[in-house]
């Protein structure tokens, strides 16, 4: 047993933490570019992709407490499990693990970000539970650290903590910053009725591919790179592209109604958002996402539309 585990220990960790509430937001993600290779042998499949934070956030709310609990609000309050299943709780344990702290807080989470969207709702929480809990409990990780104990949570979940817009390797969670000079893309987010499982869009791809019905994938993600340095949105549209978008249009047809939809409302662009089934689009400035998002709304094609724009910052205490 560590010191810290013993009573003395949580005096300790209780002078070294927070003592008011720490309060952290966190942004959704899209990904620019989503280039899906062959299955590895882990189960994984290696990707090659351009992760892009956008002014969608979740909140979390972390405060003292005699054990951990969670309560929340917002999207899937009701749906989503509040025990050990949920990715905050498995953020606060394997931080808790990982400085040899106790797992004790109260977590409020207040959720904007739809359930099992393909915008790495659940990634952002973990992400926001690491950076929220590090503060609490005083352990004073540093981004990389705590990025290390996000890949272990899942693959987006790196990215969650940077933010931005990055390129991703590996599984996704190896994250690089793209360094490009400020530029600020203006977005409709069309959210969806219900969720689209992640697992089951990567096995219908496989399907897909096996069957030769799938289309070229996408591979490099250099013409996307080459496309945000030249700071045009035209140029970015032509250059986005997403290889598990005919696996989410194959399990949801309905989206290639939305898709269209977009389109004929004046978007330069729509691409289903990671594994779907929201689905985004960009504009030419804010004013005209705004007038696209009306229409979509107009013609019923989504739960809800929303503008926003990135990139944004990762998970930050607020
Ligand atoms: P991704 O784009 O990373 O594949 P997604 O946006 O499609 O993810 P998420 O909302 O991240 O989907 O959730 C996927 C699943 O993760 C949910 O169906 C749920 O069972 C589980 N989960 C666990 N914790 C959370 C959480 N805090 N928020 C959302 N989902 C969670």
């Amino acid at each position: 047993m560590t010191e810290a585990w013993r009573p003395d220990g949580e005096d300790e960790q209780q002078r070294r933490g927070a003592s008011g509430p720490v309060k952290v937001r966190v942004p959704a993600k899209v990904n620019l570019h989503l280039g899906v290779g062959p299955l590895r042998r882990d189960g994984y499949h290696e990707l090659n992709t351009v992760y892009h934070a956008i002014s969608i956030h979740d909140e979390l709310t972390a405060r003292r407490g005699d054990t951990l609990t969670l309560t929340m609000e917002g999207e899937g309050a009701g749906e989503l499990a509040l025990d050990d299943s949920n990715l905050v709780i498995r953020a606060a344990h394997a931080l808790a693990g990982y400085a040899g702290v106790l797992p004790h807080a109260r977590l409020h989470l207040r959720k904007q970000i739809p359930l099992a969207g393909g915008l790495a709702g659940g990634s952002a929480d973990a992400a926001a539970a690491l950076v929220a809990c590090d503060a609490l409990w005083g352990t004073g990780l540093s981004r990389d650290e705590l990025a290390g104990i996000a890949a272990d949570l899942g693959s987006d979940v790196p990215f969650l903590i940077h933010g931005g817009t990055a390129l991703g390797t590996g599984r996704g969670e190896a994250v690089s910053p793209v360094l490009a000079r400020p530029t600020s893309w203006h977005w409709v987010v069309a959210i969806a009725d219900g969720g689209l499982s992640t697992p089951a869009a990567y096995r219908e791809l496989d399907r897909l591919r096996a069957a030769g019905a799938a289309t070229a994938p996408l591979g490099s993600t250099d013409g996307l790179l080459a496309a945000l340095r030249q700071r045009d949105p035209r140029v970015l549209a032509a250059a986005l592209g997403n290889d598990l978008q005919d696996a989410a249009l194959a399990m949801r047809p309905s989206l290639t109604a939305t898709l269209k939809a977009g389109e004929a409302a004046g978007a330069l662009a729509g691409i289903v958002s990671g594994s779907g089934p929201t689905c985004v689009f960009l504009a030419v400035d804010d004013a005209d996402a705004g007038r696209i998002a009306a229409e979509l709304e107009a013609v019923r094609v989504c739960r809800q539309a929303r503008v926003a724009h990135g990139p944004v910052a990762g998970a930050r205490i607020v």
